[in-house]
């Protein structure tokens, strides 16, 4: 860190600290909705320049505009059904592009300094995993160096380059994990992710309208939640806060609420059993039929998906009968096509006897540190589902979550039939 950040007064962070206090060094995220049309734009700018104006130096990360990436994707599936990731990359990385230009220009229109960068401009340096690459590291002194002059530094979130300069992307609602690596890598007070709602709840408050939200949530409930499913933050923003303790706000740009605070579990959070639900409609589920059940089969089929980086999720093998086995497992909807291909080819190789493919699924979880301590929750779970004629297809539990996948059609009743069952409804007024 230069030496005009070490000797700055000792911050303490506050993006409600009054003016005359010490400074605190903020980094804000704003999403795809907080920056959807030019006047929320000038709403963000707004916002940044009231942060910098009570003392504190702003690094700004910003989404490209609401519907941006997916107009983006959907181009490049019109002209591809296997799309080269590396030119995908090159056109999805540019909805961010647009985005820091214009609030640069927005603040400057409203009298502020701001100075925009993409993430090749302050050394954003990712693997080479196109769509889903990973940070490496980041080169801070371009945003000291803005910061320094009282400049708001304005950065794409999403994007990166690799060691080569090819353009990536760090996968859906990837600017999360710029701006938490951003406040790592400058050792920010705080990292304040503004969006569409003003905190984080116990389950999705626009699918579960009794849902409460949470004042604090510890960084592992909160990476098991985003793990499952809770888009409010992608899940390698938290292992980078997790990792490096930023403390990390989830708050909404239309609104002073305080938003909810991400950090160490501590004796104030609300002793639960479970603490979150969630929800994933995002993975289709592959099954192989009469696989034979002899040593190798499974690292083979794995290996092979692994060798083309696609994530699998949950797996189940049935008990073998005569010699062979179904092999079930699901991967995210965006790898469908790879996967299947993938799939097939390595079915054909150890003669099994076919593959079915199920993009109808959705995996529901019931998330709390407090599962630890108890018995029985899971048995709770699956009389709910089996009480609301739900079918379970697939189970998966750890020690402070259980997943079960159902037909999608069924997600929404029970999610609110387990926030319910679990005691997480907030009381009714009145
Ligand atoms: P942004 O574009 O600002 O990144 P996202 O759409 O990625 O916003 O994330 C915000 C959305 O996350 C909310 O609108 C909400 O529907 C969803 N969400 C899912 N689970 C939760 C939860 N537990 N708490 C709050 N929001 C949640
Ligand atoms: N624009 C990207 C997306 O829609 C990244 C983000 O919004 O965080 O996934
Ligand atoms: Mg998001």
């Amino acid at each position: 860190m230069p030496n005009w950040l070490l000797t700055r007064t000792k911050p303490s962070y506050g993006a409600q600290a009054l003016p005359g206090t010490p400074v605190a060094l903020i980094v804000q995220k704003y999403g795809g909705t907080s920056v959807g049309d030019v006047e929320r734009i000038k709403n963000v700018a707004r916002r940044c320049l009231e942060t910098q104006r009570r003392g504190n130096d702003v690094v700004v990360v910003v989404s490209a505009m609401s519907g941006e990436t997916n107009r983006l994707l959907k181009l490049v599936a019109q002209i591809s059904n296997h799309p080269n990731e590396r030119e995908q990359d090159v056109v999805v990385a540019t909805g961010e592009q647009v985005s820091i230009g214009l609030v640069a220009l927005a603040i400057q229109a409203q009298k502020g300094k701001a100075e925009s960068f993409l993430g090749s401009q302050c050394r954003i340096v990712t693997d080479s995993t196109f769509s889903k690459a990973r940070i490496k590291s980041i080169d801070a002194e371009r945003i000291f160096a803005a910061l320094k002059k009282k400049h708001l530094a304005v950065i794409a979130g999403f994007q990166g380059v690799d060691e080569e300069g090819n353009v990536t992307t760090l996968g859906r609602g990837g600017s999360d994990t710029t701006a938490v690596a951003i406040a790592a890598a400058i050792k920010a007070d705080a990292c304040e992710i503004y969006t569409d709602v003003d905190g984080v709840y116990t389950t999705d408050p626009n699918v579960c309208p009794a849902a409460r939200k949470l004042d604090k949530i510890s960084y592992e409930e909160m990476l098991e939640l985003a793990s499952l499913g809770a888009k409010v933050l992608q899940i390698r923003s938290v292992e980078f806060a997790m990792k490096y303790r930023v403390p990390l706000w989830v708050k909404s740009s239309f609104t002073d609420d305080p938003g909810t605070l991400v950090c160490q579990e501590d004796s104030s959070m609300e002793d639960l059993v479970v603490s979150g639900i969630a929800f994933d409609k995002n993975e289709a589920k592959i099954a192989i039929r009469a696989v034979p059940d002899v040593p190798g089969v499974a690292a083979r089929i794995f290996g092979a998906l692994d060798e083309k980086a696609v994530v699998v999720d949950l797996i189940v093998q049935n008990v073998s009968k005569d010699g062979k086995t179904d092999v079930t497992f699901t991967v995210g909807k965006a790898d469908i096509a790879k996967a299947r291909e993938i799939v097939k080819k390595v079915a054909k190789a150890i003669g099994a006897k076919g593959v079915e493919l199920d993009d109808q699924i959705a995996k529901v979880s019931i998330v709390g540190v407090g599962m630890r301590n108890h018995s029985g929750v899971a048995a709770k779970m699956f009389q709910v589902l089996a009480k609301e004629g739900i079918n379970v297809q697939m189970i998966s539990t750890s020690e402070i979550k259980v997943s079960c996948v159902i037909h999608s059609k069924y997600a929404e009743l029970a999610v609110r039939a387990l926030h319910s069952a679990f005691g997480l409804d907030q009381a009714v007024a009145g």
